[in-house]
């Protein structure tokens, strides 16, 4: 494979150039892609006319850019053409070209897929699309379905406004287009891809919920309108400075489990971000910073895996926003380390596609880099590329101790927060409980006697009190009468059990106890004080004594207040006791 890349300068030096290629490589297999500055279409239509007429059947597809790239920098000329030319006939090349709008997406979506489908051949496809008034999330979703394995990556055609009509995708099937996708479906038996994504990009600080967010509107994080993410911890105020200031501090996204930037676009008066892609409540984000070094770190990190597979071209697709980030000749920086492994173009995007795994994503803010190859690999350019862009020095930028400093400080602020919190959360289950018995205390069972009443809702009571209790003391001991205490809340505490949220036990002072039974009526609260009083009298305690309780049922009516059912409840324990001891009563 092969690339020949050509500024266009007038339409006759093209005209020329073209003519040179079609003398050289007519019916040899050649696609020519185009990528033109947002302003200047009319340069790409002489482009488009020139190619049409000087070499007929040209493929072509291209779409309008921030700004192109060329033998690894930024070109200063409108339109870059460049022309790939395949060794081998077997390569399969296929450009499909769809117009569409919101309500067309579906049908063009169904169709593409299809037409994957019936391609067994498809080893990679690049997507171009117009993001004029539309989101890319559909289309990703989609296409996340085409067979596993298929290589995609692409870019959105730029324009500064998206909603204007001088964005589009073009090719020689449909002419220009404002609103839609093209496809190139490329594969065959020896011809090979290697795809990645590089941010360089690294979060900072503690993760926030997506709260409130609909399609690229961002409304809330962790509850707050989400710009105050960007003043609180930045002081990046919302005025015509805030999407360049912004720019530098990306929200780092998880989606599917991939980290993918997302900038904002735009800060409304309400402090809603207009971002450059869609996000989903729910999602969590975190800030992230660009740090130049870290940035080409990363850079370096990823061309050298690019030189183990020996590529014979490289296409990236750049987001505008590092352009802006870096500025012109900076950038190319991130760019040239490519051009050491091989011919390397592309173009500033208003977006970027590329999927890992089976998902397809829409990144920004993100350099997508694609390695071709037609045959086995040849020697690799590693050593070349080090040599040249050597950034594996030891020294750390004061910007990423800054950030690790800021990271360490918050992972310890968490630990903190999480001790505190089950502190105080054992706190407020100790100061529900009866220390002796381990079952609710008195304050407790009122508290939720008092919200049953206030909820209105049926449920019965049940007091019970050891008969002859004072004698257990005065015959065995204090602490053999707390032995015997635990013994009868645990026969209290099991069977509670089959009953779950809707039965708890409780000390209600002395050796006096409470059971709360709601959803359920005066049968069941008197058959489940039987089971307990049979249980009590029952269990062997290894001593001598009078183990017997007697107890109390009785049921909520509905208007009365907490005295009046707990007098009730009293009542009815003290005619069993009058009665006898040893029984229930139901009053
Ligand atoms: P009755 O059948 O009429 O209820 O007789 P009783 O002896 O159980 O009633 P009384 O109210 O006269 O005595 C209750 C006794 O319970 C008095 C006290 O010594 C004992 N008691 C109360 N709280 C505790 C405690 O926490 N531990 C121990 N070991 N005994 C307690
Ligand atoms: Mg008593
Ligand atoms: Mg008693």
């Amino acid at each position: 494979m092969k690339q020949i890349q050509i500024e266009f300068y007038d339409r006759i030096s093209f005209q020329n150039k073209i003519t040179g290629i079609r003398r050289k490589y007519y019916g040899k297999n050649v696609v020519f892609q185009v990528f033109y500055d947002q302003n200047r279409l009319e340069d790409a239509v002489v482009v488009t006319e020139v190619l049409r007429e000087y070499y007929p059947g040209a493929r072509f597809f291209g779409s309008s850019s921030n700004a192109n790239i060329k033998d690894g920098a930024i070109s200063k000329r409108s339109v870059e053409i460049v022309c790939c030319i395949f060794e081998s006939h077997e390569v399969d090349i296929e450009i499909l070209h769809y117009k569409f709008n919101e309500e067309t997406k579906y049908e063009v979506c169904e169709d593409f897929i299809r037409k994957v489908a019936e391609r067994p051949w498809i080893k990679a496809i690049e997507m171009l699309l117009t993001l004029r008034n539309m989101s890319s999330t559909y289309f990703c979703e989609k296409l996340s379905e085409i067979r596993k394995g298929i290589k995609i990556f692409g870019g959105c055609a730029f324009s500064e406004n998206l909603q204007r009509s001088n964005v589009s995708v073009f090719s020689d099937k449909l002419g220009f287009t404002d609103e839609g996708a093209v496809f190139m479906l490329i594969g065959g038996p020896d011809i090979h891809f290697w795809t990645t994504f590089i941010s360089g990009w690294k979060p900072l600080g503690k993760k926030m919920v997506i709260t409130k967010a609909e399609g690229n509107h961002l409304y809330e994080l962790d509850g707050e309108p989400a710009y105050n993410v960007y003043y609180r911890y930045l002081k990046i105020a919302n005025d015509q400075t805030f999407i360049r200031n912004a720019l530098e501090f990306p929200l780092f996204y998880n989606l599917n489990d991939v980290n993918v930037l997302r900038v904002p676009a735009l800060c409304l008066e309400d402090d809603t971000l207009i971002m450059t892609a869609d996000m989903i409540s729910g999602g969590t984000v975190q800030l992230s910073y660009g740090d130049p070094q870290t940035i080409l770190k990363s850079i370096i990190k990823e061309a050298e895996k690019l030189a183990d597979f020996v590529p014979e071209g490289i296409f990236i697709f750049n987001c505008a926003s590092r352009r802006h980030f870096w500025g012109d000749e900076e950038v190319n920086q991130e760019t040239m380390p490519f051009e050491s492994l091989a011919d390397t173009t592309g173009f500033f995007t208003a977006g970027e596609f590329h999927r890992s795994g089976n998902m397809l994503h829409q990144h920004t803010a993100t350099l997508i880099i694609v390695g071709i190859r037609e045959g086995e690999p040849g020697e690799s350019r590693k050593d070349e590329l080090l040599m040249r862009h050597n950034y594996n020095n030891d020294h750390v930028s004061m910007v990423r101790r800054l950030a690790n400093f800021i990271d360490v400080a918050y992972s310890e602020l968490d630990e903190t927060n999480k001790k505190l919190e089950s502190a105080n959360q054992q706190l407020t289950k100790l100061a529900m409980l009866d220390e002796l018995t381990g079952l609710f205390n008195r304050r407790e069972i009122n508290h939720r006697i008092s919200s049953q009443i206030e909820k209105g809702s049926p449920f019965s009571l049940v007091m019970l009190d050891l008969d002859l209790f004072k004698a257990v003391n005065d015959d065995f001991g204090h602490e053999t009468g707390d032995v015997v205490l635990k013994g009868f809340a645990e026969i209290m505490q099991s069977n509670t059990v089959e009953f779950g949220e809707n039965a708890v036990a409780g000390r209600w002072g002395g050796e006096e106890f409470m059971l709360l039974l709601t959803d359920s009526n005066g049968d069941q609260a008197f058959e489940l004080a039987e089971k307990i009083r049979n249980e009590y009298e029952a269990e062997d305690f290894g001593i001598e004594f009078v183990h017997t309780v007697s107890c109390g049922v009785t049921s909520f009516i509905v208007g009365e207040n907490i005295d009046n059912i707990c007098t009730r409840v009293d009542h009815a324990l003290y005619h069993s006791k009058n009665s006898g001891r040893n029984r229930t009563t139901v009053l």
